[in-house]
């Protein structure tokens, strides 16, 4: 049944722009294909709620489709499937392809594993008041009152004097217990609720409860933190000081799960920045091709990309350094011609707090994947700003690839702004742009994204990596 279009509304459809829901555009197969997709995703975030255990995940799925270890040095030819890793808390996947490395370059997926969260200090553990806590520093940019009054995981490691490294994992096994940061009650917060949203709760009232059981001794002071290190050294074997080599971290004790009576989205903790790592992951150890392609899965960040696990790290330079020397090379020749996705979620419009976007520019809810051409803050400051140039080559990309995308900006100019890997791996003379699932309640302990944006985004990879 064709109606027929008057003249102008022909000229309409043909001339102008509308970003489109992809669930509206997805056929039966393909919507099947986005609601199966998001399963193998939401038991990744279940394995996966810190970096080490998303770099742990990541090593398995690798070897599973026949990747194999790749150390410095080692010889590589065309066809190859090799993983690196980087202290255990970073992780590159790549396949060497069979094009000319200095002429066609590598395709780089860049994103990242770490996410906000409470980390445990070096010195924690403390009675107060017939409970033991553990003192906190925040990792990342949270509103801090979200992370109170909420079941808690403690994941990480311990590493003890002899250097032997223990990993912990409680809260997630619904057997396990959980752990929690107080809240005050409503009748007695009237000071509270009158103070300025980021002074809510304190850095310094992060404290987690951890016990409340005495030790059975009248000789002991002391005795609740006493049950707490007896309990801890009969799990592990550990005392007290070997919290000062350890690296825990307090993590919502919450699994993923649908969201909505059509289970259109998805509520988890960590989609930032798992929600793309994940179809990078996938991308690359499923798929072949004719080039050279490498998913790297960083660390920190949400901290600022530092240390030897942050982008910024020579590690992933020295990687590719590496491999274009074992394929015979030219690096700057091959750094010229590669091309990145910096792949990092993006805010999605919220309708209940309108004021902060700039709709026609915001991205939408399950309108696809989202490209940022610039970040940054107070006149695109500290943004990497990629070029119409390389946007037109990935805009083709994707129209090749049957990918539904749209564009994004990090909210209203001069509200606020953020910033991604991206310029890290532009310095690098490597062409960059960011392309990145929107996010609802970013950084929240429970964040929310569409299936159709997730899918959509392993859909742009396929395209860029064909
Ligand atoms: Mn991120
Ligand atoms: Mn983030």
């Amino acid at each position: 049944m064709s109606e027929k279009k008057s003249k102008g509304q022909q000229l309409q459809k043909e001339l102008s722009y509308k970003k489109q829901n992809y669930y509206e555009l997805a056929d039966k197969a393909e919507k099947k294909a986005i609601f199966d997709y998001a399963k193998g995703y939401m038991a990744f975030l279940d394995a996966a709620k810190t970096e080490r255990e998303a770099c742990d995940y990541a090593v398995k799925a690798a070897q599973e489709k026949g990747f194999t270890e790749y150390h410095f040095g080692d010889k590589l030819a065309a066809g190859d499937k090799k993983y690196f890793v980087n202290r255990g808390k970073s992780i590159v996947v790549f396949r060497v392809g069979t094009k000319n490395l200095e002429e066609d370059g590598i395709r780089v997926i860049a994103s990242h594993i770490d996410a906000p969260r409470i980390d445990i200090k070096q010195n924690p553990l403390y009675e107060d008041s017939s409970m033991a806590f553990l003192k906190t520093h925040y990792y990342g940019g949270i509103k801090k009152y979200q992370w109170t009054a909420i079941p808690l995981a403690l994941h990480g490691v311990v590493v003890k004097k002899n250097g032997e490294k223990l990993t912990v994992r409680v809260g997630d096994d619904p057997k396990d217990p959980v752990f929690y940061i107080t809240d005050l009650l409503p009748h007695l917060g009237a000071d509270q609720m009158s103070g300025r949203a980021g002074k809510i709760i304190d850095g310094e009232q992060l404290n987690v409860v951890v016990g409340g059981l005495p030790y059975a001794d009248e000789d002991v002071s002391e005795k609740i933190k006493l049950n707490v290190l007896a309990v801890l050294n009969r799990a592990y074997g550990i005392t007290e000081e070997d919290f000062l080599s350890a690296e825990l971290s307090a993590v919502p004790a919450y699994n993923a799960r649908d969201i909505g009576f059509d289970r259109a989205l998805i509520g988890a903790y960590g989609h930032d920045d798992r929600v793309c790592a994940y179809p990078a992951l996938t991308a690359v150890l499923e798929n072949e091709t004719e080039h050279t392609v490498l998913a790297m899965l960083v660390d920190k960040e949400e901290i600022g990309s530092e240390g030897t696990t942050g982008i910024q790290s020579k590690v992933y330079e020295d990687l590719m350094e590496e491999i274009s020397i074992a394929m015979g090379a030219n690096f700057r020749k091959v750094r010229f011609a590669s091309k990145c996705l910096s792949s990092d979620v993006t805010a999605a419009y919220d309708p209940n707090f309108a004021g902060v976007y700039e709709k026609m520019n915001s991205a939408m809810l399950s309108c696809g994947t989202a490209m940022c051409k610039f970040t940054g803050a107070r006149g695109k400051s500290g943004s990497n700003d990629a070029n119409a140039e390389f946007i037109g080559e990935v805009r083709k990309m994707f129209a090749e690839g049957g990918v539904v995308w749209q564009t994004a900006e990090l909210g209203k100019v001069d509200v606020g702004g953020g910033g991604t890997v991206a310029k890290f791996v532009a310095q690098l003379n490597i062409d960059t742009v960011d392309l990145g699932v929107p996010v609802i309640s970013m950084h929240a302990p429970w964040e929310v994204v569409s299936k159709a944006d997730l899918y959509s985004n392993y859909k742009a990879f396929l395209a860029f990596m064909k």
